[in-house]
């Protein structure tokens, strides 16, 4: 994970201090790649024969690179090499090239499992509670039903094993691949294998047993890995709350294709429910609403914030942000990136002199130094001069010609000096004194190349900086083509 950090933080000093030349490949880098290519994207069948060594690793690194949604190149860059490192499981990524071809899923919804042997990691209770969480999360959501068996060959057989276990596909050790599962076949079809060399826990840290398990299941009982970066069965290991997991959409859309929805729903409401719980909720019952990514191309998306990122501009959704640069747009979880940084943040800027990223959220406030949480963090909004009775900020936007930082809340603006660290003298203003045009709420806020862009609502004001012109009024999506 360090080396990750590391190299991330490499690529993201090269591209903001815009060096010309990319950092060198080393020979280390390259196996690396090319055994994490053979293993997850096989060539279909007769291509791999009489193909050149270069031409097929170029094939394969242009399936990885359109799965992974990264600038299609054929060529092995830090970018691609970033996404090589990450933890993640072990099965096969393209669903064409796989070699578990083809539509499987069980012709029964009756299912056994059993767990054959444990982790020393975790107490045996804790195991059993979470294989039992993790298939709930595929139950839940089909007519599929798990019963736990002791002994004999249960459909789903699950194991902890260390490198070379018998399969064919042997274990590399700690972190990496973290688990694998074959797809609904006789046999070996439906078990799930968890590499025995990771510290598996029952804590909200890496690797999470019951987070790694309903991954797998979701391949023990026929899914694919999916590209939508939110998905549980996104094939990199994410960190996730798991006291409040709810299967993301693009799961549950995926399992009902095979299956066919939990028939044991039924919608109807029984009368004179008590209201003591919460009470705008629809009938009890139904789980946890389903969470799905955001589609920069909605024309009614509204984004919780924006910031530069040395040189790159990230655009913050939800669980999500978008990361803009060199023209290409990555889609990640927040919690991939910067497990501390809550979902749903307000407000987000850069300063450069600091090199230091600011998150807000309520009342709260988090500096990131590259992918690193500064410690002292989180601080509270009055760290930045803000007066006590602002409980939140919706915007906020560090002009580079001034140092200031301009915060947005309701119809006002505050301006914070970095250099002398206080509040300017004469605000808060309104926002639509400062900003002729913007009549609007500002919901967020960047500064580039000149201009001011101000977000309110789907749209997108463009200020040029420094004598506050409205020049165009822009969709949202305009630095998020679709
Ligand atoms: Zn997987
Ligand atoms: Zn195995």
């Amino acid at each position: 994970m360090t080396c990750y950090k590391l190299c991330i933080l490499i690529s993201l000093v090269v591209v903001g201090y815009s060096s010309p030349i990319p950092p060198p490949i080393d020979e280390e880098d390259v196996t690396m790649a090319e055994s994490f290519l053979k293993k997850l994207y096989p060539l279909p069948e007769g291509l791999s024969d009489g193909t050149q060594r270069s031409s097929s690793m170029s094939l394969r690194l242009k399936e990885m690179q359109t799965f992974f949604g990264l600038k299609v190149t054929g060529k092995l860059n830090e970018e691609t090499l970033n996404v090589m490192k990450k933890p993640r499981c072990g099965v096969p990524d393209v669903a064409a090239y796989s070699v578990f071809e083809g539509d499987y899923k069980w012709k029964k919804n009756d299912l056994t499992y059993r767990i054959e042997n444990y982790t020393p990691d975790m107490r045996e209770a804790d195991v059993d509670a979470a294989i039992q969480k993790a298939l709930k999360v595929w139950s839940d959501v089909t007519p599929l039903r798990f019963t736990r068996i002791f002994s004999g060959t249960a459909d789903i057989m699950i194991s902890f094993a260390v490198g070379d276990h018998g399969d064919g596909y042997p274990f590399d050790g700690p972190n990496k691949f973290l688990a694998h599962a074959f797809p609904p076949f006789a046999g070996i079809g439906g078990d799930a294998h968890f590499d025995d060399d990771e510290d598996f826990t029952k804590y909200n840290k890496k690797y999470n047993l019951f987070l790694v398990a309903a991954h797998e299941f979701g391949h023990s009982l026929g899914l694919h890995h999916s590209q939508d970066p939110g998905a549980l069965m996104y094939p990199s290991y994410v960190e996730r709350d798991v006291d409040t997991f709810a299967l993301p959409q693009d799961d549950v859309n995926g399992i009902q294709y095979l299956y066919g929805p939990n028939s044991d729903e039924t919608p109807e409401e029984t009368p004179e429910e008590t209201p003591d719980e919460t009470p705008d909720e629809t009938p009890a019952k139904s789980p946890p609403t389903a969470p799905s990514t955001p589609d920069k191309c909605n024309p009614n998306l509204v984004l919780d914030a924006v910031t530069m990122l040395r040189g790159e501009i990230m655009f913050f959704k939800g669980s999500f942000f978008w990361r803009r640069y060199r023209n290409t747009v990555e889609h990640h979880l927040i919690k991939a990136f910067w497990p501390e940084i809550p979902d749903n943040i307000d407000a987000a800027f850069e300063s450069p002199i600091e090199d230091k990223v600011y998150i807000f959220k309520g009342e709260k406030v988090w500096a990131l130094y590259g992918y690193d949480l500064v410690q002292g963090y989180p601080k509270d909004l009055s760290s930045f001069g803000l007066p006590k009775k602002v409980k939140k900020v919706d915007a906020a936007l560090y002009d580079e010609q001034t140092y200031k930082i301009l915060f947005f809340t309701n119809n006002k603006i505050y301006s914070y000096d970095e250099m002398t660290r206080r509040m300017e003298e004469g605000y808060p203003k309104q926002v639509k004194d400062v900003f002729p045009g913007m009549t609007g709420k500002v919901t967020a806020a960047f500064q580039f190349r000149g201009f001011m862009y101000l977000f309110s609502g789907s749209k997108m004001f463009e200020f040029e900086s420094y004598d506050k012109t409205l020049y165009r009024v822009l969709d949202n999506n305009y630095f998020l083509p679709c």
